[in-house]
């Protein structure tokens, strides 16, 4: 029953502990009395609920360790190190279905002058308003990850460059109803990269970064497309 436990599922150690028990009862000769019946199956199933709780415990903790790994403390957003494991999956999904995927690389506007005037707590609550706000207007599908201080990635998968700029504006719209710091607006930019066949990951990332820095460079508060 223990190792049962281990090997498999919780459900099933527990649906087969249950049957060995309920078999056993039909075994001739194998309990000499009713008290004797009686303590050994008590043992059995105080065995196989122990057993029970301890692989739902371990299962538990497996889950939040799995999302400590590839979650951003702060943020609840993704992190880096998921970004670049998803990004693969993404890359390899798109060729195998010939189907495009996109990226939006964000970057939180003067975000410094937020810290300056408003304090470090302050800027970071703008950070986890923006990964909500992203989180509760995007599809399921889509997935977005911390790329590094005030900077984000969002991944979406099944896009061309017209939905990378329908997302976009989206998203510009909520953050500009939605995000302030007391009387500034908090704004954002955006560069955009559509995987081309046959790059890599960094190609990729780098792209969007180059059309960020000019959305930057343009004036901010807009998404600029990779070439
Ligand atoms: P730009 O429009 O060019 O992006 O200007 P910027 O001020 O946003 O850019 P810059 O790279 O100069 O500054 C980024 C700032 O983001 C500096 C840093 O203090 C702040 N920052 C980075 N990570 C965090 C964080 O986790 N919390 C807070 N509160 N601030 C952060
Ligand atoms: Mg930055
Ligand atoms: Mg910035």
């Amino acid at each position: 029953m223990l190792a049962n436990s281990f090997i498999t599922g919780r459900n099933i150690a527990v649906t087969l502990a249950l049957a060995g028990i309920a078999l056993a009862q039909f075994i001739p000769g194998a309990f000499d009395d009713p008290v004797q019946r009686a303590s050994v199956v008590t043992t059995q199933l105080l065995v196989a609920l122990f057993a029970f709780i301890f692989a739902h415990r371990t299962a538990v903790q497996h889950r939040m360790l799995e999302t400590l790994a590839t979650h951003d403390a702060l943020t609840g957003a993704r992190n880096r190190r998921a970004l670049e494991q998803e990004l693969d999956i993404a890359m390899a999904a798109s060729a195998r279905q010939l189907r495009p995927s996109a990226l939006l690389l964000f970057d939180l506007d003067h975000f410094k002058q937020v810290n300056d005037r408003y304090g470090h707590e302050a800027g970071d609550q703008v950070l986890c308003q923006f990964v909500a706000l992203i989180h509760s207007h995007t599809r399921a599908n889509d997935r977005l990850f911390r790329y590094g201080g005030e900077e984000f990635v969002l991944l979406l998968e099944n896009t061309g460059i017209a939905g990378a700029q329908a997302a976009f504006a989206k998203l510009q719209a909520l953050v500009h109803a939605r995000l302030r710091v007391q009387d500034m607006p908090v704004t954002v930019s955006a560069g955009g990269a559509v995987l081309q066949p046959g790059e890599t990951r960094e190609q990729w990332l780098a792209r969007a970064d180059a059309a960020l820095y000019r959305a930057k460079q343009n004036g901010r508060d807009r998404l600029e497309i990779a070439d």
